[in-house]
């Protein structure tokens, strides 16, 4: 038997300080992620909006709600007037409404691409492919109320920790040529989000700086 803090504590002391932990509370407790706040987290992820709100209005103030999972454009006006960072937008419009509510709410909201680097058919992203044309089209440029800030990507559901890394590495290799082509004087385009409970440490190796873990940390079994 462990406690949330001592979870909490153990995997913040195995991170290297670059990197950033988002504590995925999705299907928590307010009252377990207030155990996390007071063992001193600031930064939880949800993947819902109807399961964040109630957690924001509840919860305090100085908590940076990051959104990690797929996002629908009719959800977006929830979470725009306060939501930290966008984890894993995945299409052309779901940007462009995430840059109307910014607008609309007088913000510049940060967002990550998600990456599809996973073997399976199923998950979200942008293949490389799809990646490159997005970015080189250029339509994101004009965009004043939103900041690509990194990518995002899952791995394969696997045990297989080749497979995994090789994912992870795809995924670096490709943080490293777009930041390159087209973000090669910003500091912002700067944050790799990759690593859950079951993979974070290969991710971490693999260039990872902001890790999504839920399990580990709310789980105690
Ligand atoms: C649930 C979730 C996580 C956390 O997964 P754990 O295995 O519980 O650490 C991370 N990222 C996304 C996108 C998720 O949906």
């Amino acid at each position: 038997m462990s406690t949330i803090a001592e979870r909490l504590a153990q995997i913040k002391g195995a991170l290297p300080e670059e990197v950033a932990l988002v504590a995925v509370s999705k299907y928590h407790s307010q009252e377990a992620i207030n155990d996390a706040y007071k063992a001193g987290q600031r930064i939880f992820g949800e993947s819902r909006a109807q399961e964040l709100l109630p957690k924001y209005e509840a919860l305090p103030k100085d908590i940076a709600w990051h959104f990690i999972g797929h996002l629908q454009a009719n959800k977006v006006k929830y979470i725009a007037p306060f939501v930290s960072l966008i984890h894993a937008v995945d299409k052309e419009s779901l940007l462009l409404e995430i840059n109307k509510q910014g607008q609309r709410h007088g913000r510049v909201i940060p967002c990550l691409l998600q990456l599809h680097v996973a073997q399976e058919e199923t998950k979200y992203g942008f293949s490389i492919e799809e990646l490159e044309a997005f970015l080189s089209k250029g339509t994101w440029r004009e965009l004043a109320h939103v900041q690509i800030a990194g990518l995002m990507c899952m791995a394969s559901n696997t045990d297989d920790e080749e497979r995994i890394r090789c994912d992870f590495q795809q995924a670096n290799n490709c943080f490293e040529q777009v930041k390159t082509t087209y973000f090669p004087d910003s500091n912002t385009f700067c944050l790799r989000s990759w690593g859950m409970s079951g993979d974070y440490p290969i991710a971490i190796e693999e260039g990872s700086n902001m890790v999504r873990i839920g399990s580990a940390i709310f789980c105690d079994d």
